[in-house]
């Protein structure tokens, strides 16, 4: 059976519209619940950058699954912003016919001097996973003694044109 063929649905005959893609293994953060020191220590061994995905091949797939009713795309990781000109990858899905929408979930450690890049690409929503406002839980959770404060920081205005919170 041809791809085409494959209905793109769940088991209720719901259709798939949503797709994630992992763009690295790699985050800068050792959260106990999810990249825990002892296991992703200085030896681990994550993915040669030969075995990634280039963008190009991933834009390939995702116009793939557009054309089988996928309309949203969610970028992710490890963290997606440590993968070099994530913007760029953006500006190629962007341009997929029928996506309507690009969203990016990020642990917030590097969105500050990437935002804005992001936004202009065509990135249209943003889920930062902040698991305490609490630093010294935060701290103890992401395990890497990284402030509440480099993550979020309270503001009256929307962080970015087009954005909203
Ligand atoms: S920031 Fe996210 S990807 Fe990175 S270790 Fe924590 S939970 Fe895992």
């Amino acid at each position: 059976m041809a791809i085409a063929d494959v209905p793109l649905a769940d088991t209720l005959a719901r259709p798939l519209r949503d797709l994630r893609i992992s763009v690295t293994d790699r985050c800068q953060f050792r959260c106990t619940y999810c990249m825990p020191r002892e296991v992703f220590g200085r030896d681990f061994v994550f993915l040669p950058r030969e075995q990634l995905l280039t963008f190009e091949e991933l834009t390939r797939l995702a116009r793939l699954f557009a054309g089988l009713g996928v309309r949203k795309l969610r970028l992710t990781g490890g963290e997606p912003l440590l993968r070099r000109d994530l913007d760029k990858l953006v500006a190629m899905l962007a341009g997929i016919g029928g996506i309507g929408d690009i969203a990016l979930t990020t642990n917030g450690a590097l969105l500050a001097g990437k935002a804005q890049a992001l936004a202009a690409a065509g990135l249209r929503r943003v889920t930062v996973s902040l698991d305490s406002l609490d630093d010294a839980v935060f701290m103890a959770l992401n395990d890497a003694g990284f402030p509440v404060a480099r993550v979020w920081r309270p503001s009256p205005r929307p962080p970015m044109r087009g954005w909203r919170r």
